[in-house]
């Protein structure tokens, strides 16, 4: 079952404030039951004594008792749940609230007996005389019972306290689970309308609206974060896109030229404007071999993008690795008078690379070096740690192109590269060899002074 996340979080803050209720609940009852239990036996035991010091004081000078006066203060007692019956010394009763009332004292301790069942409904409770002594007049005067509902008793005031008490914690509860709902219910728009908003952007973007951009902010990091993700997502959706679309019109471009080409000459020569010799024929099959190089060219570049797995590492010596790579393309250089330098340092530099596929990736920066480099310009090839720098004194490649010089297609100067037989392909195969080794490959240059290009292997 799946819930959403605003029932989730208000679900989880109702739980937490009836578990903190509960605590407080339970303790203050439980500090009741003991503490109050006390003070109020306590009270009782105090009032007891009290009745037994006041009854004293009725005993006159002469020995006899102010009978009115027990009477008032047995009578106060019994409002209060004390059963008083006081004896002289000599044994004689001299006042006794069941014989006063007994009506009266039988109600009372009923009501007492009703007062504790209300409050503990199996409560053991019944009838329990004390007896105090009295001292009156100066002397030992005799005893007084107090005859109660024991072993204690809640009069009317103290279960109103309790009965006030638990109303106040029935309150404080209402008023816990209605913040704990509304706090939840806060806290989860806070949540889920960003999240919303994530997931209607998310919708769209897989709808095929790449443009869209979530602008709004919270005050959530994670929810920023994916925002943010998404933002991304969508932003370099959209230049996939751009680039998959520049690509087909690219190629299309590409072939569309030889092929024009090549279509108006057979042409004229079918019409016989031009005869089938050996110039003519030689023109038409270097244009078959151009498109055949930039159909080569595509294929092993898709192979590059799509083998990135199937990469045969070996532990390689990289400065030996480069130097022979460097050695092989010599005589081309020396052909065009470029000079070619190789520094490695004497060390060993141990990487794991697929030797086969990683010099495809240096001879094509190598190979536009030499392109690059006029007659009497030079390239360095230096092998540094897990860095493998080619840098040439050629003509350069102004800012504006230098961060699309790796795409499939992209050429600088469309014509020249035409002419020497560049589809500007060689640097995208060069990035998804390096790319499927997990290493990056950059380009730095200036116009008219020379470029360099990196390959750094991770690791
Ligand atoms: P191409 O097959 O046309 O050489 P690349 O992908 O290898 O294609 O290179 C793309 C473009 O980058 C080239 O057409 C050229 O304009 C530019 N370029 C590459 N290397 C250099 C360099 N060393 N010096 C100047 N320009 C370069």
């Amino acid at each position: 079952m799946t819930w959403t996340l605003r029932t989730r979080l208000t679900l989880s803050y109702v739980l937490v404030a009836l578990l903190c209720v509960l605590l407080v609940s339970v303790l203050a009852n439980g500090m009741l039951e003991s503490q109050f239990r006390r003070y109020v036996r306590d009270g009782q035991e105090k009032a007891a004594r009290r009745v037994a010091e006041l009854a004293g004081g009725q005993l006159r000078e002469d020995g006899s008792w102010d009978t009115g006066g027990l009477e008032s203060l047995g009578m106060n007692a019994l409002e209060q749940g004390m059963v008083v019956k006081v004896t002289g010394r000599d044994g004689r009763v001299v006042w006794d609230a069941t014989e006063h009332n007994n009506g009266l004292c039988e109600q009372m301790i009923t009501h007492m007996a009703q007062n504790m069942a209300s409050r503990y409904p199996n409560w053991q409770g019944g009838y329990a005389e004390s007896l105090y002594p009295v001292r009156g007049a100066g002397r030992d005067a005799g005893l007084v019972s107090i005859g109660s509902y024991g072993p204690f008793f809640l009069n009317d005031a103290d279960l109103s306290f309790i009965n006030a008490l638990n109303r106040l914690l029935l309150w404080v509860t209402l008023a816990v689970l209605a913040l704990a709902v509304g706090v939840g219910l806060l806290m989860a728009r806070g949540i889920s309308v960003p999240l919303a908003r994530v997931v209607a952007a998310t919708q769209r973007i897989a709808a095929g609206s790449l443009e869209v951009r979530i602008t709004e902010r919270t005050r959530v990091r994670e929810i920023d974060a994916i925002t943010t993700a998404v933002n991304e997502l969508s932003r370099s959706l959209k230049e996939q896109e751009a680039l998959r679309r520049r690509l087909t019109t690219d190629v299309a471009h590409e072939l569309r030229t030889p092929l024009a080409a090549l279509q108006s000459h057979l042409e004229a020569l079918i019409d016989g404007v031009w005869q089938p010799d050996a110039k003519r024929l030689t023109s038409l099959h270097e244009e078959t071999l151009r498109i055949t190089r930039l159909v080569r060219d595509l294929e092993s570049l898709a192979r590059q993008e799509n083998e990135a797995p199937a990469l045969e590492k070996r532990e390689t010596d990289l400065a030996a690795f480069v130097r022979a790579v460097v050695a092989n393309a010599e005589p081309q250089f020396r052909a065009k008078d470029v000079g070619i330098d190789f520094r490695g340092g004497g060390r060993k530099i141990a990487a794991s690379i697929d030797p086969d596929k990683m010099s495809q990736a240096v001879i094509n920066l190598l190979s536009n070096a030499l392109e690059f480099t006029p007659t009497g310009g030079s390239v360095e090839v230096s092998v540094d740690a897990q860095e493998i720098r080619v840098s040439d004194t050629g003509i350069g490649i102004g800012a504006e192109h230098l961060p699309r010089i790796f795409e499939r297609l992209y050429r600088v100067d469309p014509s020249r590269s035409r002419s020497t037989g560049g589809a500007g392909i060689g640097l995208a195969i060069a990035r998804a060899i390096v790319e499927a080794h997990g290493g990056t490959i950059r380009a730095e240059s200036r116009l008219g002074a020379g470029s360099i290009f990196t390959i750094r292997l991770e690791g």
